[in-house]
């Protein structure tokens, strides 16, 4: 069930987000649903992973930052986790640990609920990641960005790869 506290956070979430200074910005919060305690919080561009930008995605660094923390948070997310299984490294020669997907971190975090903003336009996701996170007993909600310069740059970045 979405409350207007879903809402709100997502709201914040947002206007962190565009802080962001890509074109296809993503962010995450991870939130203690009864205190409502922010965990752990990221962009695609947060500073401390600056070098790891185009390959750690923010839900990824929010998880990783926030530790056993996660068990039994919210985390919230204006894009669908993705839940490719990536496979080579790009050049700057990191490797994609410990996770192959974001989908794959938020299940083994112990994350309980994942509030999307968006669903994903890719055509290889739109949907299937919140499949996925659903069959592993994870609740989801979708509540929209209410950003449309937020949804139009992850449109744009999606018709372009
Ligand atoms: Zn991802």
């Amino acid at each position: 069930m979405i409350t207007p506290t879903d809402v709100a956070i997502m709201q914040h979430l947002v206007e962190y987000t565009m802080q962001s200074y890509y074109t296809y910005r993503v962010g995450a919060f991870i939130v203690k649903p009864d205190t409502l305690e922010l965990l752990g919080a990221a962009q695609r561009s947060f500073r401390v992973y600056e070098t790891y930008a185009d390959i750690r995605h923010a839900e990824i660094t929010a998880i990783l930052t926030t530790g056993n923390r996660c068990a039994g948070s919210t985390l919230f997310t204006t894009l669908e986790p993705c839940n490719h299984r990536r496979t080579k490294k790009r050049d700057t020669g990191i490797p994609l640990v410990p996770y192959q997907s974001c989908t794959d971190a938020i299940i083994a975090s112990g994350i309980r609920r994942v509030v999307v903003g968006m669903i994903d336009p890719n055509p290889a996701i739109q949907g299937r990641s919140i499949e996925h996170l659903i069959q592993h007993g994870i609740a989801v909600e979708v509540i929209g960005t209410n950003c449309p310069e937020l949804d139009e740059g992850i449109i744009a970045f999606s018709e372009k790869t």
